[in-house]
């Protein structure tokens, strides 16, 4: 028995991730290219992670009758007020890349480097019903970049859990206790309680 998804998303980084933890159980994960879906450009507009991971699925499943899920993440820095947050991806665009925000967390967490990535996965199921799973990971903002892998943030990162970046973690580790690994790992027990995946 398996299960048939689509992802959601057209970040490679993010395909990769999601494809190594869901299929090796019995989850075969199919990306937009893959099934040639061209969902409108939507305006991630909501005020919450769900409420944007929700449109997303929701454009994606306008055109599709498998179930989809997609994800909305964001990096939260506690001396920023919480900020980039839900506009991490937007931050680093008016910022002029990753690299050039990740200077600007840095230079804002001299003092008080607490920070944490959130992470919302929607999935909507066969009937196109929305089930949320959410995952926390609790860290620091490193005193520079530290590390070649991952994208985004990951280099300055700190998840508490392993003391490391997310950049310097082996693709297995960042997945095993990233915000997306955890979020992705109720997403599978949820799928084994339904039955919809056996052991
Ligand atoms: P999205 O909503 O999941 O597409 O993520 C929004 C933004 O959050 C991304 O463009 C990145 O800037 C940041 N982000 C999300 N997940 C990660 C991650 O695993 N590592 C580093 N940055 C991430």
């Amino acid at each position: 028995m398996g299960y048939k998804l689509v992802l959601a998303t057209n970040n490679q980084h993010k395909l990769h991730e999601v494809k190594e933890i869901l299929n090796p159980h019995g989850i075969t994960v199919f990306s937009l290219s893959d099934l040639n879906l061209k969902p409108e450009d939507v305006e991630e507009n909501a005020d919450t992670y769900y409420g944007n991971a929700l449109i997303k699925a929701q454009a994606v499943a306008k055109l599709t009758n498998m179930p989809v899920i997609a994800d909305d993440s964001g990096l939260e820095v506690k001396a920023m007020n919480n900020l980039p947050g839900l506009h991490s991806a937007r931050f680093a665009e008016q910022c002029g890349g990753h690299a050039n925000a990740m200077q600007k967390i840095l230079a804002a967490t001299k003092e008080e480097k607490s920070a944490r990535f959130v992470c919302d996965i929607v999935l909507l199921n066969e009937e196109k019903e929305p089930i949320l799973f959410e995952s926390i990971v609790d860290g620091q903002i490193a005193e520079s970049p530290f590390g070649e892998g991952g994208f985004g943030y990951d280099p300055i990162f700190i998840c508490q859990a392993t003391g490391k970046t997310y950049a310097t973690m082996s693709e297995e580790e960042k997945n095993q206790y990233s915000h997306r690994g955890t979020a992705l790992k109720k997403l599978i027990d949820y799928l084994y309680e339904k039955k919809k995946i056996s052991r």
